[in-house]
């Protein structure tokens, strides 16, 4: 199984179709968000500097995340695929992203973007708020997080289009969650087959 690097805006989605993929395929699924949140509730010396960048919805050095990515990288079961969900989000974080898998023998696989409108997403991430309570999910927050979003993530999606492993998956062309697990499932088909 080719390794998925899933990639969108806050609330685009890229958790709720990491978990349907991982169903599906019985790929591992790294989220780095998840693990953030993991250290920031345990309390641990990762924790405390983590919470000073995404309480603002800024990113979280490099460096630290790259380190934080190869540990969990080299935790998972091998073989099986990786979901890589928040990562990478700079081009920094990309080329180490592709030389750590190389150093492995393993490689990018291909990528899933998810394209939404920001107003949806902007619903989305404060009807999210209510439900899970996520201390960087409110009006001030996200506007930074689509901020960091515009300037320092979406021109990543240029450097995988060079990479030749771009797929990309707009809600206005499948706007149903339905249609669009559909519409990736396919692609990740193709891409195994
Ligand atoms: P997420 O759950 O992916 O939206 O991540 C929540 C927050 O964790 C982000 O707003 C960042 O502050 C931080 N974060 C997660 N992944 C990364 C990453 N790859 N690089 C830098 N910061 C990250």
């Amino acid at each position: 199984m080719k390794n998925i690097i899933i990639f969108g805006a806050p609330g685009s989605g890229k958790g709720t179709y990491s978990d349907l993929i991982k169903e599906k395929y019985g790929i591992s699924h790294i989220s780095t968000g998840d693990v953030l949140r993991a250290e920031m509730k345990a309390g641990t010396e990762l924790g405390k500097i983590a919470s000073e960048y995404t309480s603002q919805g800024k990113l979280v050095p490099d460096e630290l995340m790259i380190d934080i990515l190869a540990k969990t990288y080299d935790a998972q079961p091998k073989g099986k695929g990786v979901i890589f969900d928040g990562f990478p989000r700079t081009i920094a974080q990309a080329e180490e992203l592709k030389t750590m898998l190389a150093e492995r023998g393993d490689s990018l696989g291909m990528m899933i973007e998810l394209l939404v409108d920001e107003d949806i997403l902007m619903q989305r991430l404060l009807n999210r708020a209510i439900e899970q309570g996520r201390a960087d999910d409110n009006e001030e927050t996200i506007k930074n997080r689509f901020e960091v979003y515009r300037t320092q993530t979406a021109p990543l999606a240029e450097w995988f289009e060079k990479e030749g492993i771009r797929n990309t998956f707009s809600w206005e062309q499948y706007p149903s969650k339905e249609a669009m697990i559909d519409a990736i499932f396919k692609v990740i088909d193709k891409e195994n087959a």
